[in-house]
């Protein structure tokens, strides 16, 4: 990855540790698709290289840009990749540690080990929701790709490496495939809100497709589940007032991209459907605390995720407050 360093990049981010198998992942996706990265590549239709950003601003999206000689680049900022990181590994131990477990087990009682190992969790998640406002180094003494201070860590750390290593490869598939369609002069020019989203929609199921394409059985996908709906879902957390996430700016609005992931998961074991359903639930519920009433009781996780999406639409339909712009 090309660095663009400025006076306030950050140094020394954990997530670096996994910047090769970041690239090899991408770099080796799509040998089924109708276009390889080589392919684009030596057409002059991609940058075979990615810009990534290491300011120690506010994480913000991927993009692409056409750079000199009209050849369209990849970049990516440094704090996104750190956020997206925490956010996973956090929202993997907070969900299976208090949430899966317990339900599995109600008589189980968590040891002093397994409560620190939540907390650490629950830290890491506040400081990724904390760098919309200002970023701020990677907390000394929470996990990392880098550190872990216990076996535990270790092992959920090791999860999360795998997951967000897809994570980022579906991202950078997503623009890749507004490079591979012919996207880009319409996204450069803001032109046409409606067509802007049709791309946005269109670049969402080829980066979907070059991703999940495979048939994979539901446990083959566990993983590439987990990656998917954390990048929805993180998304939430570029957004200094989430409820800006809620409208159609140029991307669709994000619980209806969300709930189009869950469509196309299509996970055929009602386990593992549940399972994901009620994580996008809890996470929403994090994300809109007020609006999404956590003590309401559900029938299943089904209705649970149907009630939240349905609860977003009508938010999206409130007035903002003045003074909130969008992140
Ligand atoms: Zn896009």
């Amino acid at each position: 990855m090309a660095s663009n360093p400025s006076v306030d990049a950050i140094v020394d981010s954990p997530v670096l540790t996994l910047e090769g198998n970041i690239l090899w992942q991408f770099e080796n996706l799509s040998e089924f698709g109708a276009q390889t990265l080589k392919m684009q590549v030596a057409q002059g239709t991609l940058s075979g290289e990615i810009a990534l950003d290491m300011s120690a601003s506010p994480p913000k999206g991927p993009g692409v840009t056409r750079k000199t000689a009209g050849i369209p680049e990849i970049h990516i900022a440094l704090s996104h990749l750190e956020m997206i990181w925490a956010f996973v590994y956090g929202w993997m131990v907070v969900y299976e540690e208090s949430v899966q477990k317990p339900q599995l087990c109600p008589k189980r009682v968590m040891n002093a080990e397994t409560e620190k190992l939540v907390d650490q969790a629950h830290g890491l998640l506040e400081w990724s929701a904390s760098l919309r406002e200002a970023y701020t180094p990677w907390p000394a003494g929470l996990p990392s790709p880098r550190h872990y201070s216990t076996k535990q860590e270790e092992w959920y750390g090791l999860k999360a490496n795998l997951v967000f290593q897809k994570a980022i490869s579906y991202l950078l598939c997503h623009e890749r495939a507004h490079a591979a369609l012919g996207h880009l002069d319409v996204i450069q020019n803001a032109a046409g809100a409606g067509l802007r989203l049709d791309m946005e929609k269109e670049a969402d199921v080829a980066a979907y497709d070059d991703f999940l394409g495979q048939s994979l059985d539901d446990r083959e996908k566990l993983p590439e589940a987990w990656a998917v709906i954390s990048v929805m879902l993180s998304t939430f957390y570029l957004y200094r007032d989430p409820r800006n996430a809620l409208l159609p700016g140029g991307h669709p609005a994000l619980h209806h991209r969300v709930a189009h992931m869950i469509g196309r998961l299509a996970l055929t074991d009602p386990r593992y459907n549940d399972y994901f359903s009620f994580l996008c639930r809890l996470v929403l519920q994090a994300v809109f605390p007020e609006d999404l009433e956590p003590k309401r009781q559900f029938y299943d996780s089904g209705d649970a995720l149907t009630d939240a999406f349905d609860r977003l639409d009508r938010l999206a339909l409130e007035p903002m407050p003045h003074g909130q712009s969008s992140g």
